[in-house]
């Protein structure tokens, strides 16, 4: 199963929530640093009641977790939120002090100013009104056959899908585009065509016959016809009905989340006059033309049964639904950006209703936040010139390079991979590119105009500037340097396509990394997590791509069937936790995770042995450097969430409740010594029921 690479889910960090400014927070803002070198770990949130073979988790976080408040509009608290709202604070005080500094017209100081003041001006979106939507509503009105149709829905395409790295299978828009490498052709860029068409957040709301979500859809009915109302339509509640039967046609044609993860069900070139025979009902003519993609002979179609179901609709369905549905659409889409009223209505159906969040953020934190999204990497290029030193890209590179080099020598021990195997996966250890804190390349933003006035046409000029981007990839050379995250992004991603990693620069920041502290406590944390995203590229999914990214299974099969049975041990492990009562986590679901973590866990931990260069490691607070490393790595994945949120979660998420990841340890040889667990202990495990895969 394909699965998410990143180091935790969107829902973990949802940007859609309210983020409280925490304090404590806040008192970690990097200021300038003594020089002398920190312990990294924090020695006060140690539970010195509980025994570490016991619970780990519970033992390095215990006396935190009994203070620890999850604030009133998050589901969960920990190291993840903690260094994300700091990353919040430091792109919020970076682009307000780029609002008073006058900066020329024409630069992207000036661009984030501008684009800033006019999302903060509320009395000027009050007085323009429907004013920004009149143009696109007017192009609507102006259907008057099949083909206008076709155009117009072809023009509303953008880049605002990614079924492989950041991973997104959500547009609004008819279809959405995604612009890679090809599937089996590495050495050219490839348009690839993603399934869309609804509103709500994916088919199951429309088409699941589970209660919440049919008391989902009353409430969503409410809304449509409330905000076709408010833009005076005269039928809105009759209206509302016909849109919501026709996305609900669209969700019936769509493919399952999971099929759309199968990257195997994706590869589906389709040549451009294959279209028209596979998919009718859509003039693709006339709908390459407007999106720009006229000049592609071949695309991509990433759910070719959803693609030929939904151009079957606009072929079938009456134009006039058609037609109410994409300026309900516009509506939707601007709403955040209209007058209050219009505002107000969307979050309450899309923050209340669908995330349970009851308050809204502050505007000033949403205008940060699309700040941060349109203009992204002129956020970025100032962000890492203040928070992101050279010293620390040099450290955190070098960090790579060990547990690269750890990786590549656990490659030549491995006793169960046939040397088949062993050559194709050291070669692709060899061209892995990790690219760390910020891209080698920047975003250009001299064509985006950016105006004080305007905030909904701001952001549709940068979409459609992304847009164009990503367009013009497709007539140049394939770059494995691209980035598919912002420098200020606290995450990381595994990119099987480039065979590379993305490490941004806000996720190598404390407690994760620190430049002035010991190195255990740096290899335990940041050095774990950057080993799991590697170890991605290795495990069952990685197989699938070779070392030039191209799609083909590089195991022999005895190798897949070895790690097939190894990994069972893995399953068998997690599938014993309770994480509430009753209920035990999904030891296959969160498999490629757990994979991950341990293999993360145990590169690093050679890591940073290999780093000592022979010399015992200091003890520095009478811990050892052992003890150092695991502490850091459990206190990485602290947190404590609410059980509804982590009820959702353990049906879900791919990955285990943090407090679990946290106990990997018990898989590591040198945890038992550096904490002297003994049989009897509840996470003693005996050596042969270690897990040991990479
Ligand atoms: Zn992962």
């Amino acid at each position: 199963m394909q699965r998410l690479r990143w180091i935790l889910t969107a829902a973990m960090l949802s940007s859609t929530v309210a983020l409280a400014a925490s304090p404590a927070a806040m008192d970690d803002a990097p200021a300038a640093k003594p020089s002398h070198v920190d312990l990294g770990i924090d020695l006060k949130g140690i539970d010195h009641a509980i025994k570490p073979g016991n619970d780990f988790f519970g033992y390095a976080n215990g006396t935190w977790l009994k203070t620890a408040q999850i604030p009133a509009d998050r589901s969960s608290t920990g190291t993840f939120l903690q260094v994300y709202q700091l990353a919040e604070k430091q792109t919020s005080q970076l682009i307000r002090n780029v609002a008073q500094s006058h900066a020329a017209a024409g630069s992207n100081q000036r661009k984030i100013a501008d684009y800033y003041a006019a999302y903060m001006n509320e009395a000027n979106i009050e007085k323009a009104g429907l004013a920004p939507v009149k143009a696109e509503l007017a192009r609507i009105d102006a259907i008057t056959t099949r083909d206008d149709l076709a155009s117009v829905l072809g023009s509303e395409m953008r880049a605002d899908v990614d079924p492989i790295n950041a991973t997104n299978f959500h547009t609004e828009n008819l279809f959405g585009l995604f612009v890679t490498q090809g599937l089996e052709d590495s050495s050219h860029n490839m348009a690839y065509l993603l399934q869309g068409g609804i509103a709500m957040p994916s088919r199951d709301y429309y088409l699941s016959q589970d209660k919440d979500m049919v008391e989902t859809r009353a409430k969503y009915q409410a809304y449509v016809s409330a905000l076709l109302k408010l833009a005076g339509t005269p039928d809105a509640d009759a209206q509302a009905k016909a849109i919501i039967a026709l996305e609900t046609k669209i969700a019936q044609a769509q493919e399952t989340l999971v099929d759309s993860q199968d990257v195997h069900k994706a590869n589906n070139v389709w040549s451009a006059s294959a279209f028209a025979q596979k998919a009718p009902g859509l003039n693709w003519t006339a709908y390459f033309k407007a999106a720009g993609l006229e000049g592609q002979q071949q695309i991509d179609v990433w759910q070719p049964s959803a693609t030929t179901g939904i151009a079957r609709l606009v072929g079938s369905e009456p134009l006039e639904t058609w037609k109410q549905l994409l300026r309900y659409h516009a509506l939707d889409k601007a709403a955040p950006l209209l007058p209050k009223a219009y505002a107000t209505l969307s979050f309450n159906f899309y923050g209340t209703t669908l995330q349970g969040t009851p308050k809204q953020q502050d505007r000033w934190k949403r205008a940060v936040s699309a700040t941060n999204t349109d203009l992204g990497d002129a956020v970025g290029q100032l962000y890492v010139k203040q928070y992101f030193p050279a010293s620390s890209k040099a450290k955190v590179e070098d960090m790579v390079k060990n547990i690269v080099a750890a990786f590549d020598q656990r490659l030549d021990t491995l006793p169960w991979m046939t040397p088949a195997t062993r050559a194709k996966a050291k070669e692709k250890i060899a061209t892995l590119r990790v690219s760390v804190g910020y891209p080698d390349t920047w975003r250009d933003y001299s064509a985006l105009q950016i105006r004080a006035d305007d905030p909904l046409g701001n952001h549709e000029r940068a979409e459609a500037l992304e847009y164009k981007h990503q367009l013009a990839k497709l007539s140049q050379p394939v770059d494995r340097g691209e980035w598919w995250m912002t420098p200020q992004t606290v995450n990381a991603v595994n990119l099987p396509l480039q065979n590379a990693l993305n490490f941004p620069a806000a996720i190598l920041q404390r407690p994760f990394f620190d430049p002035n502290a010991d190195a255990a406590a740096n290899y335990g944390s940041i050095g774990a997590i950057i080993g799991h995203e590697i170890s991605h590229s290795f495990d069952n999914t990685g197989a699938d791509f070779d070392a030039q990214g191209k799609m083909e299974n590089w195991w022999t099969p005895e190798d897949a069937a070895h790690f097939q049975a190894a990994t069972q041990k893995l399953v068998k492990q997690y599938d014993q936790y309770e994480a509430l009562p009753g209920l035990h986590i999904n030891g296959q679901q969160t498999l490629g995770e757990n994979i991950a973590d341990v293999s993360g866990l145990t590169a690093a931990y050679a890591a940073y042995h290999a780093s000592l260069h022979g010399d015992p490691a200091p003890v520095i607070s009478g811990l050892t450097g052992d003890q150092r490393f695991f502490l850091a790595f459990g206190q990485a994945w602290r947190y404590k969430i609410r059980d509804a949120a982590l009820r959702q979660r353990l049906a879900t998420d791919v990955h285990a409740p943090a407090n679990f990841r946290a106990q990997t340890v018990r898989n590591i040889d040198g945890w038992y010594d550096a904490f002297n667990v003994k049989p009897g202990e509840k996470l003693y495990l005996a050596p042969d029921d270690r897990v040991k895969i990479w």
